[in-house]
């Protein structure tokens, strides 16, 4: 089987205070000829396998790379794997990607119909003894983007929604907007619309409907955008009677 190079390079960084990943050597993604699904099962691979950033290499349950359906029309995209997410392999698995589950039922589609994944292929590491989530730095975004870039680039969705502030910027570099500016507008990745909403956790951590419309007029946006029916009950999800 012939392999491809996806001419997709891991590029030196900006200086940083925190761990730096090894991004400043080459390392052009293999992928070989196949059907979506087994070309994805090759980037899955050597995403695996992947060390470039030696501190998330070694401190990783496993490296989460993606689910959904090959033929997906539609990617979600986060920032980067949690404690739940590097426990189980699955992105979104925990309150937050429960959300984003109902919110896709809500668009009369399936976690297996759509494709999920994050910027980030490995959980940012943790001080010892501490729990929660960090978010990721710059440098590590830049260093494993490309690897979501050659999922695109299998997948081929129609359109991408882009979940949350460090999305946006892993996928864009830095903002000089705020989420609450930047949501509802679009953006292209190679070629691809993105929709840039908030994250579900955001919902999570703020119950005002009116935030769960806007994240819902996104979704309708993309709805149209893949000319999918829509009902006049979803119309009107998180309208105040
Ligand atoms: S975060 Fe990405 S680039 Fe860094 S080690 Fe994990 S898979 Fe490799």
């Amino acid at each position: 089987m012939r392999a491809r190079a996806e001419a997709i390079s891991h590029l030196p960084s900006a200086s940083t205070s925190s761990p730096k990943p090894q991004s400043a050597i080459r390392n052009p993604i293999q992928i070989p000829e196949g059907t979506k699904t087994e070309r994805l099962a090759a980037l899955k691979k050597q995403t695996s396998a992947c060390t470039i950033c030696p501190h998330l290499a070694k401190s990783r349950t496993q490296v989460v790379f993606g689910v959904g359906n090959p033929e997906a029309k539609l990617m979600f995209v986060g920032e980067a794997p949690g404690a739940d997410e590097d426990e189980k392999g699955e992105p979104f698995v925990g309150r937050a990607g429960q959300l984003l589950t109902k919110m896709i039922v809500a668009m009369e589609l399936s976690r297996e119909q759509v494709y999920i994944a994050n910027v980030l292929k490995c959980r940012p590491d943790m001080p010892r003894n501490t729990s929660g989530n960090r978010k990721p730095t710059r440098e590590e975004m830049d260093a494993c983007l490309p690897y979501l870039r050659a999922q695109v680039g299998v997948i081929a969705p129609q359109v991408i929604v882009a979940l949350g502030a460090t999305a946006v910027e892993g996928l864009f570099g830095p903002q000089k907007m705020n989420m609450t500016r930047l949501r509802g507008n679009w953006r292209e990745l190679d070629g691809v619309p993105v929709r840039l909403t908030f994250h579900p956790s955001y919902l999570l951590h703020n119950q005002d409907i009116a935030l769960k419309r806007l994240v819902w007029e996104d979704l309708l946006a993309v709805m149209e955008r893949l000319a999918l029916p829509i009902s006049e009950k979803q119309r009107g999800f998180f309208l105040k009677s």
